[in-house]
């Protein structure tokens, strides 16, 4: 089995506290993101994996064996980075053979991986060509087809698809996801986007300064956030987020009424923006004047300015003009309760 267990891991550089205490299963065959803003911690932890970076506490288990101390080259993983870190020397093909040298293949079999590794990532006609003339694209297939030429038990990614432009990058991801259904290889892939996170991976680690706050599937984090933090970090446009009180378990936010899962105290209502619907409803009502229509063509995004503040919706039909006064209204068991310290209450 060559999944990946973390054990109170823990990671201080100085006085910054990189990762506080962390600890995390990765299934044999599993792809995990780890998400979250800039200096959350998670290419320290990624780096910690690789054996890039020593962990200051905790342990770090790949395929049931303790590699917390190992060198990084006997930890059967490969990484792939951002910047690509080819050698602008080598063609392609050598870039490809470089990892092989370390391993005691003779040249048919470091032949036959290249010649495999290649097909795969549909390189095969760039293998004489030097880094410098390849597209970003090719470059970051080459890095891969580089990790995936060793057999690693563990791929570990580190934010690859940053310096691609966005079609590039979805173009990419998918490539990226294709890959792991047909090798189903455990992997581990950073990003501070959403977007990817979201659409990537089988588990989804959101992290910030320092902490796991949630680990579980993508659309269930989504649907379920257990923390504020995990509610506005996920999805675009941004959940909606009203700020109150409950008193006599009745929620107050400015004119908004309605009833409150707690007796008294501060409150946020949170609704995702495509939980919204134009027109009158049973459930919560809200008034707006409509500020923005972004046309997307499937669906529009409409931004409206309310007496709680700015409000955003995703409505397939079609919307208003600019301008014009809009009711929308939110069924009640869409609504998403936190309390003032950013955990959700159920109701
Ligand atoms: P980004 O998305 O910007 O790469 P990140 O989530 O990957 O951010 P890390 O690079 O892991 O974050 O950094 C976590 C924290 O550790 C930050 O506060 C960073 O400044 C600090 N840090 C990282 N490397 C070092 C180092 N070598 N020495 C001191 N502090 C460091």
């Amino acid at each position: 089995m060559s999944g990946i267990r973390i054990a109170n891991l823990e990671k201080r550089f100085g006085q910054v506290q990189a990762l506080y205490p962390s600890n995390l299963e990765i299934a044999e065959g599993e792809l995990c993101v780890f998400v979250g803003p800039s200096g959350c911690g998670k290419t320290t932890f990624l780096r910690m994996i690789a054996g890039l970076e020593e962990a200051t506490e905790g342990e770090i288990f790949i395929d049931n064996q303790e590699v917390t101390w190992m060198e990084p080259k006997k930890r059967q993983v490969a990484m792939v980075f951002q910047n690509y870190a080819l050698y602008p020397h080598l063609t392609v093909q050598g870039n490809l053979e470089y990892p092989l040298n370390i391993l005691r293949l003779n040249k048919e079999a470091k032949a036959r991986r290249v010649r495999q590794v290649a097909g795969l990532l549909e390189i095969e006609k760039l293998l004489q060509r030097k880094p410098a003339q390849l597209s970003g694209g090719q470059r970051q297939r080459v890095a891969i087809g580089r990790a995936l030429v060793r057999e690693p038990k563990v791929f570990l990614f580190d934010e690859p698809l940053s310096n691609l432009d966005a079609r590039l990058r979805e173009q990419m991801r998918l490539e990226i996801r294709q890959l792991h259904l047909r090798l189903k290889r455990t992997s581990v892939y950073v990003t501070h986007d959403q977007h990817e996170a979201m659409t990537l991976g089988d588990k989804l680690v959101v992290m910030n300064q320092g902490r796991i706050l949630e680990i579980g599937p993508p659309l269930e984090l989504y649907r379920n956030p257990q923390t504020l933090f995990t509610a506005k970090f996920l999805g675009h446009p941004p959940i909606n987020l009203f700020p109150g009180e409950a008193r006599e378990g009745v929620f107050q936010a400015g004119p908004l009424q309605c009833q409150a899962p707690i007796h008294s105290g501060p409150l946020t209502l949170a609704i995702r923006p495509e939980d919204l619907t134009l027109g009158q409803g049973p459930g919560l009502q809200l008034q707006g004047r409509a500020q923005l229509i972004e046309h997307l063509g499937r669906e529009a995004y409409v931004t409206l300015a309310t007496d709680l503040g700015t409000l955003r919706l995703v409505t397939a039909e079609e919307p208003a003009q600019v301008g014009e006064n809009l009711s929308v209204w939110a069924a009640e068991n869409k609504i998403l309760w936190f309390n003032d310290q950013e955990q959700r209450i159920i109701s």
